[in-house]
């Protein structure tokens, strides 16, 4: 067994009201273009590559009450 290390985590700040992001994997460790809806989360993770985006809050930060 060889030890990895392959735990960076990028991750990608998009605008806040950005709906979706397109993903290559970028550089030599591209994979097919996907877009990634973020929906009604703020972060979205690319199932290619991993890479992690989330969306930047421009407004005030607010707690969801259940
Ligand atoms: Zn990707």
């Amino acid at each position: 067994m060889s030890a990895r290390r392959s735990s960076v985590i990028t991750t990608i700040q998009v605008d806040a009201d950005v709906e979706e992001v397109a993903c290559d994997g970028g550089g030599a460790y591209g994979h097919p273009l996907v877009y990634l809806p973020f929906g009604k989360k703020d972060t979205v993770v690319c199932y290619y590559c991993g890479r992690r985006f989330q969306r930047r809050s421009s407004k005030l930060p607010e707690r969801k009450a259940h």
